[in-house]
């Protein structure tokens, strides 16, 4: 693995993490985006961002400065990708976007360039055609809040060429991640397989009025002795992205409760600018939220 350019496409939530990470650990990248304003909102992350290096992993104020020196932004798609070893797309979770993406991506960068998607529940076959390249795509998935939980999943589809899968797999351990690959094209990879339904379940018994969503986090906390219950990972993951999956659930199957569901946290959620931590509260309220109350699970 040779790389050393490296462009990440989407700054939001998962994007800006990918980037700092990869700029933290040496590599030279590129930030893209469609517009200034979301540019602005990823610069605005990196003081936070280069605090909880610090608080996390201890890092020093000369390894934060050399990652802003690491980073550069642009919102042209052509000069993100002219010199990319490797372009990681973490653009938002819906079908039409990246695979209009991945169009306009394949007219502009040069031969040598890998692409990864970061997407959660979407397989790379999908998009493997419109990249142009498909021996040279594959999956490259990370956990929110990607400098503590930094698992790395990585999964190819049936054209990805070994050395690509190998030479990610090299990547990733490069940036700091424990890297996990697997052997064939799984929808939701290893973390998902298990974290989706637990999640669907917890909304499917707050739509369906069984319980209310801190008695639900109670009860999984409580009762495996996990820090967080699955609405509190919610706000986490953001609120949108569990939106999103679940409209493309609900117009897949035209399932009641799935559309219920969607229509219940476009109401309640959405609409009222409760996307979770991001934006300061969702299914609780931040920078301190219930859950991490000592008196939480009394
Ligand atoms: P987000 O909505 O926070 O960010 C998406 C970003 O993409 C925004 O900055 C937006 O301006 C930008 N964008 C929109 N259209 C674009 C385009 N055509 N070209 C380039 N950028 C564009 O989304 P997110 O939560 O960061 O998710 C991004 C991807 O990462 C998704 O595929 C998601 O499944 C995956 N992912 C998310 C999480 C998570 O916890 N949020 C975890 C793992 C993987």
């Amino acid at each position: 693995m040779d790389y050393k350019n490296i462009t990440i496409a989407g700054s939001g939530v998962l994007g800006y993490q990918i980037a700092f990470q990869t700029a933290f650990h040496g590599f030279h990248v590129t930030v893209y985006d469609i517009n200034d304003e979301a540019l602005e909102k990823a610069k605005a992350k990196f003081s936070d961002l280069g605090e909880a290096y610090k608080k996390d992993l201890n890092a020093t104020q000369q390894q934060i400065d050399r990652t802003s020196q690491n980073l550069s932004y642009t919102t042209d798609l052509a000069e993100a990708v002219k010199d990319a070893d490797l372009l990681i797309e973490a653009v938002p979770e819906n079908p039409a976007i990246k695979t209009d993406f991945y169009k306009k991506l394949a007219k502009v960068a040069p031969e040598k360039t890998v692409f990864a998607t970061n997407s959660s529940t979407l397989l790379p076959s999908q998009f493997a055609e419109a990249t142009g390249r498909p021996s040279k795509f594959l999956a490259l998935h990370f956990a929110n809040t990607i400098w503590i939980h930094n698992t790395a999943e990585i999964m190819g589809h049936a054209q990805t060429d070994p050395k690509v899968f190998d030479d990610v797999l090299a990547f990733a351990k490069a940036i700091g991640m424990l890297a996990l690959p697997l052997h064939k094209e799984q929808p939701g990879y290893i973390l998902n397989s298990l974290l989706v339904p637990l999640l669907s379940a917890a909304t499917r018994l707050l739509v369906t009025e069984v319980a209310d969503p801190q008695t639900i986090d109670k009860t999984w906390m409580k009762a495996t002795g996990a820090p967080t219950g699955p609405f509190g990972i919610l706000d986490i993951v953001g609120i949108m992205t569990a939106y999103n999956i679940d409209k493309i659930a609900a117009e897949k199957t035209q399932d009641e409760l799935k559309i219920k569901t969607v229509n219940y946290l476009k109401e309640n959620y959405i609409d009222k600018n409760k996307l979770g931590v991001s934006t300061g509260e969702g299914f609780y309220k931040y920078p301190n939220p219930a859950y991490k109350d000592p008196d939480f699970l009394k």
